[in-house]
């Protein structure tokens, strides 16, 4: 199973980080051994004290497939969840300052998390979905799908322009504003229109 990442797909994200504008999506994977195991808290890895939240919609692959035209992507899933990108964001900009690759900073144990997945059928449209993310009680992220440059068909199709997408991946598809930092004992719960999806234990 690959977990495929979008980044820069909602503008007021990208101007709070003092990113351009991408003319494309900005992709990046995390390996298998970054999923956080269900109900086990989040530690904050020993390499940085910097680590930032990203809620983000996540949608499960259900059917091989390479160089998927976009008005076929809505074959190729059936589910989906929220998510947690979680990121070295001190090491992150160190490395993009360096043109070097974003994997120690955005891909190591535990950097992210899956909610359980919800029949994308439950939804009336999968572009006006609203999705929210609270530390200790207080809603820090709020973002709606139709917020997204590209949308969940488009990213599934510029995706597998490169990657075969196969059965169970996984792809994330970027975090609105809002992003910050997490401290030992935070707790972090998100929502998908108003309905708890996960709750995670920082330590
Ligand atoms: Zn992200």
């Amino acid at each position: 199973m690959k977990i495929i990442c979008v980044g820069r797909n909602y503008s007021a994200h990208i101007l709070e980080l003092k990113n351009e504008l991408p003319s494309e999506p900005v992709l990046f994977m995390k390996p298998d051994t970054s999923l956080l195991q269900k109900n086990q808290p989040f530690f904050i890895p020993h390499f940085s004290q910097d680590i930032h939240y990203e809620v983000e919609i996540v949608v499960k692959i259900k059917k091989i497939g390479k160089h998927i035209e976009p008005k076929y992507a809505s074959k190729y899933y059936d589910e989906i969840g929220l998510g947690i990108d979680f990121t070295a964001r001190t090491l992150q900009a160190d490395l993009k300052s360096k043109g070097l690759p974003w994997e120690k900073a955005k891909a190591f144990d535990g950097s992210c998390l899956i909610s359980d997945w919800i029949e994308k059928n439950k939804f009336q449209d999968l572009n006006a979905i609203s999705f929210s993310l609270q530390k200790n009680g207080k809603t820090v992220q709020e973002g709606n799908t139709a917020q997204m440059l590209w949308k969940i068909d488009e990213l599934i199709s510029y995706c597998s322009t490169f990657f075969t997408l196969k059965i169970g991946d996984v792809i994330f598809t970027g975090t609105p504003e809002g992003v910050g930092p997490v401290s030992p004992n935070d707790s972090l719960e998100g929502f998908i229109e108003s309905t708890s999806a996960f709750t995670l234990k920082i330590k």
